[in-house]
């Protein structure tokens, strides 16, 4: 039985509302008895001990608040893929990330616009029983599936907007460009439902997109990135153009890099520097720029990253299912860098999961605990919370006075985490919270999640149930 499910915590008229858990983390640690209050358009206004503020406030009993999580790098359509790129043929040596992009490529050929709404639906759904309030998008499924523009060529861009919204999360739209298919390849390349014509293009339609979307939801709501794909898809002179746009409207610049070691390798015969230096050089690399993956990053790379205050997002799950190595997190954030966290091909959805692995991928013999900073729980709860939201340029990312009331719960006797006392349970949350322990989750002081369930739980799995059989039958 789905639990009723309140649209606002601030009552019709009221000036705010509050509640009143176990204990809430306010940033560095917990803290108990403290009840925190919303207004009317969902920001924090206040924590207070007053007596009179405790009893006012909803109680939240046996119940933890943290603040909302932030997924930095999504490909939601990807969930239609997941546990149908395991196999691989009889002696065939390793699949490898060709297969997997094969497979992709022939899944994705068939998704009609409403079936990309459904499958956004669904990844954002999962996203919000794992506690994630925000989400970073990496689109760049554009096109008809034979390749033809749709007559308006946002079209699915609105599409996934429209998803994040009626489910309830908040999106930074990352609009992807891809004009070629690698290193040296020609001009229009790219693969057919993605294919940017250009720079100019590409900025134009971005330009037509802010406006509507500006119009249509609310500044923290739903907003836009740039992302040029990486620069073997985006030669230096189109990514600078799609930059230089970007830069003037503040928004954010997104991009995979130094994914793998052949990658900088091209990079370096066709630039003569590998990608993160190449971009640093033309000044791209500041602290609205993003990359994705940094894991072939050098010394000097490092230093780029950090000396101007730039993010790297992350992807463990992804990347080690892909068979990647990892990024040198810890040298990253020694040097200045901030450090995000993506669920990129939503294998799984879970980000506690993908902040406990980053630790452990890490470690070492000799280094067998706290390998990423001195207290490890508490550097990747800011991966996956402040500096996702700094990467994104969203409102949340920490329970703060003016920030939206966006968090989640987690039961405290949940068997995964009893026990555990206010000094421990930040750690106890991150290495070993099982998702079910999530119970509620508000975004902008409205719920999203009661008790474990969203309203449209039903419809939205049952749509999507129906979407992969379709797909994996035919
Ligand atoms: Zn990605």
């Amino acid at each position: 039985m789905p639990a009723a499910v309140v649209e606002s915590g601030v009552p019709h008229g009221a000036r705010e509302g509050g509640w009143l858990p176990d204990c809430v983390y306010t940033g560095e640690k917990f803290e108990l008895g403290v009840a925190f209050f919303a207004d009317a358009l969902g920001r924090i206004t206040r924590f207070s001990r007053e007596p009179a503020d405790l009893t006012s406030a909803r109680r939240l009993a046996g119940q933890a608040v943290l603040p909302g999580l932030v997924n930095t790098h999504s490909h939601s359509f990807q969930r239609v893929l997941r546990g149908r790129t395991e196999q691989r043929g009889r002696g065939e040596p390793g699949a490898g990330r060709e297969a997997q992009a094969a497979v992709e490529h022939r899944v994705v050929a068939r998704l009609s616009g409403e079936e990309v709404f459904d499958v956004a639906r669904m990844a954002f759904l999962e996203m919000l029983l794992a506690g994630v309030t925000c989400v970073g998008e990496f689109h760049y499924l554009h096109h008809q599936p034979d390749g033809t523009p749709w007559p308006d060529a946002n079209f699915l861009s609105r599409e996934i907007i429209r998803a994040a919204h009626d489910v309830g999360i908040r999106i930074a739209l990352l609009k992807v460009a891809q004009l070629r298919a690698g290193f040296r390849a020609e001009a229009g390349s790219a693969p057919a439902r993605s294919r940017t014509a250009g720079a100019e293009q590409f900025v134009r339609e971005l330009e037509a997109l802010r406006l509507v979307v500006e119009k249509e939801f609310p500044a923290d709501e739903a907003w836009l990135g740039a992302a040029p794909d990486s620069l073997a898809a985006v030669p230096l002179e189109a990514f600078k153009a799609i930059a230089t746009y970007a830069r003037a409207q503040r928004m954010r610049l997104h991009t995979h890099g130094a994914t793998t070691a052949d990658e900088s390798a091209a990079c370096l015969a066709e630039f003569g520097r590998t990608p993160i230096a190449l971009l640093a050089e033309h000044g791209l690399v500041d602290k609205r720029f993003t990359v994705v993956d940094a894991i072939h990053v050098t010394d000097d790379e490092v230093k780029l990253l950090g000396a101007a205050r730039a993010a790297v997002c992350v992807c463990p799950l992804s990347e080690l299912s892909a068979g990647l190595a990892v990024a040198p997190a810890e040298k990253l954030l020694a040097a200045g860098a901030g450090l995000a966290l993506g669920s990129d091909t939503n294998t799984q959805i879970d980000l506690l999961a993908e902040a406990r692995l980053l630790e452990y991928r890490l470690r070492a013999p000799g280094r067998t605990r706290a390998a990423i900073a001195p207290d490890a729980a508490t550097a990747v709860f800011h991966a996956a919370t402040v500096t996702g939201a700094r990467s994104l340029g969203s409102t949340g990312g920490a329970l703060e006075v003016g920030r939206p009331a966006d968090f989640f719960t987690v039961n405290l006797a949940d068997p995964s985490i009893a026990g555990a006392d206010a000094g421990s349970l930040l750690a106890n949350i991150v290495f070993a919270l099982e998702r079910r322990a999530i119970r509620d989750v508000w975004v902008g002081a409205r719920q999203r999640l009661a008790n474990g369930r969203h309203v449209s739980h039903g419809p939205i799995v049952g749509r999507f149930v129906d979407l992969q059989k379709r797909l994996w039958e035919a």
